[in-house]
């Protein structure tokens, strides 16, 4: 099966290379996905037979709510051009990634069922991306509906994971927490700050895990769309708890800046979808995760994370 990998320099599509070897991983300058005519020529040249769409303009919170036309207009462009060319080339099968941040911001149930997705307003710092990965879902479920094609998308939580250099500053919470935790290591700082109260939920799951599960997906030949996390949702307190437990800092003291937003309070997501098409797949461990991010980076200098 010949399959394209989109946003192979990514964190996702970096661990994805040593999973799906024999797939194509285009630069954004070989395949550039805001210009139809690099599409045109790409696809033009090979016959795929799937594509697993990585590729997104994504950010954090503050650039999100600084930037909101390039979350929506790079989002939307590229996910249009790219599932309208694949299906024009008579690719069969599509895999598009979304997020759990594009969930509504706030609901009365949760963990969040896909159904839910278009139950309100993602949250306000994620408006532009929310809605450009929502359409994302409504297009591939039309392809779908209306022709007889294998377009569909999985909804992971937060990630991290090993990044390449060109992508720090793109990274969540976890990764942001290790580089600040050895940067203190290194500066022997003993007060971490963190932004916002410390109550808010989340589920981070290792990009390893994530990528086997994309791997399997796609030999397994699975048709659906699904949410995909690990069980566990916790504060961003206990995870900071976590982490410097596991990078040997017990002592080092966690103070919290309520001067910056929280973000949304909770978007913990239910897999019993996944749980149907993945009855044992064991999830890494936060701590074990954190371990092996940690000791990745650990020995690096201080302008190199
Ligand atoms: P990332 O590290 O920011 O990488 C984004 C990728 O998209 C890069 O390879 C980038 O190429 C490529 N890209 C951007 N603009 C492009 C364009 N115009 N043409 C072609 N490629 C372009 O993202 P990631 O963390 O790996 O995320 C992968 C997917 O998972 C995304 O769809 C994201 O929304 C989703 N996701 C991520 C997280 C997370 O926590 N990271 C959580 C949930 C969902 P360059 O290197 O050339 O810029």
């Amino acid at each position: 099966m010949n399959i394209l990998v989109t946003g192979g320099s990514g964190m996702v599509g970096s661990s994805l290379k040593s999973r799906l070897t024999n797939a194509d991983y285009p630069s954004s300058s070989e395949l550039d996905l805001t210009n139809q005519r690099s599409i045109e020529s790409f696809l033009s040249n090979k016959k795929y037979d799937y594509i697993i769409h990585l590729a997104a303009h994504v950010g954090n919170h503050h650039d999100n709510s600084i930037d909101k036309i390039s979350y929506l207009d790079k989002n939307i462009i590229m996910n249009t051009l790219l599932t309208k060319a694949a299906y024009e080339h008579e690719i069969k099968n599509f895999l598009g990634i979304l997020s759990t941040c594009i969930f509504p911001d706030q609901l009365n149930e949760y963990p969040m069922k896909e159904e839910v997705l278009h139950l309100g307003p993602p949250h306000k710092d994620l408006f532009s991306y929310g809605y450009a990965k929502r359409t994302h879902a409504v297009q591939l479920d039309s392809y779908k509906t209306m022709y007889d094609v294998n377009y569909n998308y999985l909804i992971p939580s937060n990630l991290y994971g090993i990044v390449t250099d060109s992508h720090f500053g793109r990274t969540h919470y976890v990764n942001d927490l290790i580089f600040k935790i050895i940067k203190h290591q290194k500066s022997n700082l003993n007060e971490l700050e963190l932004y916002g109260d410390g109550t808010p939920l989340r589920q981070f799951m290792f990009v390893e895990d994530f990528t086997l599960i994309i791997e399997q997906y796609v030999k397994k030949n699975i048709n659906a769309s699904f949410n995909v996390a690990p069980p566990e949702n916790l504060s961003i307190d206990e995870i900071a708890k976590i982490a410097v437990k596991t990078c040997s800092s017990e002592n080092m003291k966690i103070v919290y800046n309520p001067s910056y937003p929280n973000g949304q309070h909770r978007k913990d997501v239910c897999i019993s979808k996944f749980r149907n098409f993945f009855p044992d797949f064991k999830f890494t461990p936060l701590n074990e995760g954190i371990k092996f991010v940690y000791d990745y980076y650990k020995d690096r200098k201080i302008n190199e994370i």
